[in-house]
């Protein structure tokens, strides 16, 4: 039933522990001179590129391509610097339900749908050893909108299972009503998890198809075909 599965990254499968924030905010000091410019601002289930016009539009900063670029190429060394500084973690489960999915007897691909540049995505994920689980991935700089992200989700999975996959055939798996949200979008299946940036109850309104408050919660064998 389930041939894909997509995850969400912050929140999900890790938290940095603000590393992320941080380096939001870093940037907006070093590259564009605006000191705490992102406190009001709410990251959870948001694209990169979403927050860096959220930023630029309350700070009277052009949302240019050239600022744009100016923002990523700043914000990645950043990144990879402050994630060496802060303590996050890899999320509850993550790693045994990955090695479960690939140990069913017809494994689905795993991939990624997630808010972060890609970049962005490979610098986290590196830092905790978990980049090389994913075969695939839409990400924040494929589109600025998450739901539309999931359509690039679900496009890219047929490019390696074909042109027969059908959209309730991709799982996506998310902590907040964003990640539900855009699962939504194309029809697929959704498996939220209150390990991040929402609530159990806050999910549990959102009505997805499946709600854990963590991935030991669950058996991969859950989707097994
Ligand atoms: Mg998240």
């Amino acid at each position: 039933m389930i041939r894909l599965v997509v995850f969400d990254i912050d929140g999900t499968l890790i938290r940095t522990g603000g590393a992320g924030v941080a380096a939001f905010t870093r940037t907006g000091e070093e590259a564009f001179g605006i000191r705490n410019g992102t406190g009001h601002m709410k990251f959870a289930g948001r694209t990169d590129t979403s927050l860096v016009r959220e930023f630029f539009t309350g700070h009277g900063i052009e949302a240019s391509p050239g600022h744009f670029a100016r923002f990523f190429a700043h914000y990645l060394p950043v990144l990879e610097d402050l994630l060496g500084r802060h303590e996050g973690a890899v999320c509850a489960g993550v790693t045994a339900f990955i090695d479960g999915l690939r140990a069913l007897p017809v494994p689905p691909r795993i991939g990624l749908l997630t808010g972060n540049i890609r970049r962005g995505a490979e610098i986290k994920l590196r830092h905790y050893g978990l980049w090389d689980a994913f075969a695939m991935g839409a990400f924040g700089d494929d589109n600025e909108c998450r739901n539309e992200l999931a359509a690039v989700a679900l496009e890219r999975g047929r490019g390696l299972l074909g042109p027969a996959l059908r959209s309730e055939e991709m799982l996506v798996v998310g902590d907040t009503p964003h990640d539900v949200a855009c699962g939504r979008a194309v029809g697929a299946k959704v498996l939220a998890v209150s390990t991040g940036g929402a609530t159990h109850e806050e999910l549990a309104g959102t009505q997805p198809d499946w709600l854990v408050t963590d991935l030991t919660r669950i058996s991969a064998t859950e989707f097994a075909r």
